[in-house]
């Protein structure tokens, strides 16, 4: 099993370049917003860079207007104040068009590539087999949040790249360029800054990176507790142990507090000496320019102070956001690589043959068949045994004795570690999965039952079938007449119904798919005896010249077995008829004396002589 090369742990993390190859077949499709978003980022950059210019040209014009020997012109001042404020709230409107398409685009491009990474992650577990669902990296909860923050994390990425890292860097360099072709002393001034800034952020972030994952985990931590303790209010009530659920909080909540205020001391200092160097720079960005302009440099005038200055603020500014993206992207690195690992876990794909055969007769035969499940538990040694169509055939044995495990090998759920397991003369590898389980039905101690009506669970078994054949299921199902008496009769919401009762839609269920091989995995178990009764009487109707393997705890279901298999700690260990097996002694005449004596069979034998 490769579970640990095909889902690593989330800590894992990608570099910067796997991501950007795992991440751009989902961009691609949407190359014209891309386009678009790029060609904004360009006219948003250019208009950044517009209120340095103005300034830049207004300070000069005004300088030589008051410089003027006689006074100014009226006239010309207003003409000049008149342009600038032309100008300036032209490129506002400009702006503020870009900005709206800029971030409409890069929230679309968000919705769109998150909306196909859920598709994508779902189609790619559908088509996974069973073993990928019990690896112990693959938890529901785990796996859930994996793919939760995946595609939250991911697609934040994509809409943060284009709305914020790229049209913030566009503007830095722009604005870099434009103030080495003002002065490339300045340029050079500008740009020795910038490693300054990158190394800051770069300490600053690793430092705080312990931080915000203790952080995170406390979160959970908090949440998780919360949780349990409204799962099992009523055992912490019977016990009185509230108060020690409230000093767990606390204790939970002390640690959090802490490290919630040393990450923000820590960061406030950094953020703190990072306006402090942005000031520096400012101020050497000042005194160099003031000094150029003092000894006459060509090309520099008074405006030019404002002009470096106001340039220098946009180089700045994706830097001061940097720890921001540093960690987004941090953040991206690790849920990326457990996101993809899903994705791109193509061995975990459920294989199948291509063997279809016109009609299955149900004939099962195992042969020496050992298996090992992905977390390493061996649940079978050399189990054989034959499962004859058109027969009852149990299962029977303690809790954990391998009974499940098997039915799970003959839907095909898992494939043996060495042995083989035939069905009508041919080996179930060879099979078509899906041919294979459409003339098979499972019903298990606890049946899915899904979020919709009655009938649309009963239909769950035939998709094609009518709202006659839901309801004629519904009869051999022994449920019709319970549907028929809920207000909404089979609108009703399935989930309201009662365990025997969702039981029984799930027996329904299979009524409805009308397979010829039956897998019956503890029924009854749970059920009350009425339920117990009924669900009997359904399984007997539906038994009727098919192959069927039940495993049950219950005796009553068992004796109705044509034969039966033994299991002990994943081994075949009595086979034959009930009777048989029972007169052999050993394990079944163990469990069959103690179910008897659990149930007191003597004195109910009384009762109801
Ligand atoms: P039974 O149906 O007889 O109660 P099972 O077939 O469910 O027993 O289990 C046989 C053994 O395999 C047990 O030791 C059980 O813990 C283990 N097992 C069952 N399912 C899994 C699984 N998904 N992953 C790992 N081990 C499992």
């Amino acid at each position: 099993m490769k579970t640990n090369q095909t889902t690593p742990s989330p800590q894992t993390r990608m570099n910067i370049w796997d991501l950007l190859r795992n991440i751009v077949p989902f961009v691609s499709p949407y190359r014209w917003l891309v386009a678009a978003t790029l060609a904004l980022t360009l006219v948003g950059s250019l208009m950044a860079q517009v209120n340095a210019v103005v300034l830049d040209r207004a300070v000069d014009a005004i300088n030589v207007l008051v410089q003027q020997s006689g006074g100014f012109a009226w006239a010309d001042a207003v003409r000049i104040l008149t342009i600038i404020t032309a100008i300036l709230l032209g490129k506002e409107v400009v702006a503020a068009v870009v900005t709206f398409f800029q971030r409409y685009y890069g929230e679309r491009m968000r919705i769109l590539v998150s909306r196909d990474l859920s598709l994508r992650v779902v189609e790619s577990m559908l088509s996974f087999r069973m073993a990928f669902f019990s690896a112990e990296d693959n938890e529901t909860g785990r796996l859930q949040s994996r793919i939760d923050r995946g595609i939250m994390s991911l697609s934040n990425t994509v809409n943060n790249f284009f709305i914020e890292i790229l049209p913030l860097f566009t503007s830095a360099v722009l604005a870099l360029v434009l103030m080495f072709a003002a002065n490339v002393y300045v340029g050079l001034v500008a740009l020795c800054i910038v490693p300054i800034y990158f190394w800051v952020t770069y300490v600053q972030a690793s430092r705080m990176k312990g931080g915000r994952r203790s952080i995170f985990g406390g979160h959970q931590a908090v949440s998780q507790g919360i949780l349990s303790i409204i799962e099992s209010i009523s055992v912490i009530k019977s016990f009185n142990r509230e108060h020690i659920e409230a000093d767990r909080q606390a204790a939970l909540q002390r640690t959090m507090t802490d490290l919630q205020l040393s990450t923000r001391r820590q960061s406030y200092f950094f953020n703190g000496l990072k306006s402090f160097l942005e000031q520096i720079g400012t101020v050497l960005i000042i005194i160099l320019t003031a000094y150029l302009v003092l000894i006459d440099y060509p090309g520099m005038s008074i405006g030019k102070i404002m002009y470096h200055v106001m340039l220098f603020a946009n180089v700045s500014a994706p830097i001061r956001q940097l720890h921001r993206i540093y960690d987004d992207m941090n953040d991206a690195l690790i849920y990326a690589e457990g996101f993809f690992g899903i994705i791109h876990a193509d061995d975990e794909v459920e294989d199948s043959g291509s063997f279809r055969p016109a009609s299955v007769r149900g004939d099962f035969q195992l042969k020496d068949v050992d298996f090992t499940y992905p977390g390493g538990t061996k649940a079978l040694h050399g189990v054989s045994l034959n499962i004859p169509s058109g027969k009852i055939t149990a299962l029977v044995g303690l809790s954990g004795a391998g009974k499940s495990t098997i039915v799970n090998l003959l839907d095909k759920f898992y494939h043996p570690d060495c042995g083989s397991i035939c069905l009508d003369g041919v080996e179930l590898r060879e099979w078509d999965t899906q041919w294979l389980r459409d003339h098979v039905g499972l019903v298990l101690q606890k049946n899915h039952i899904f979020d919709g009506t009655i009938e649309e669970n009963i239909r769950y078994g035939r998709p094609t079938a009518t709202h006659e054949e839901v309801v004629e299921a519904a009869r051999q199902a022994y449920i019709y007449e319970q549907i028929m008496q809920l207000p909404r009769g089979f609108e009703t919401s399935a989930l309201q119904l009662s365990g025997g009762q969702q039981q029984r839609i799930a027996i329904a269920r299979m009524f409805i798919k009308n397979p010829p091989i039956i897998f019956l995995d503890e029924p009854t178990a749970s059920l009350d005896a009425i339920a117990t009764e009924q669900i009997k009487a359904s399984i007997d109707a539906i038994k009727a010249g098919r192959t069927v393997v039940i495993i049950s705890h219950n005796i009553g279901q068992i004796i109705d077995a044509d034969q039966i298999y033994v299991l002990q700690q994943g081994r075949v260990v009595q086979s034959g008829t009930p009777d048989e097996v029972y007169h052999q002694g050993g394990l079944y005449k163990d469990i069959f004396d103690a179910s008897a004596r659990s149930m007191n069979v003597d004195k109910i034998a009384n009762t109801l002589a």
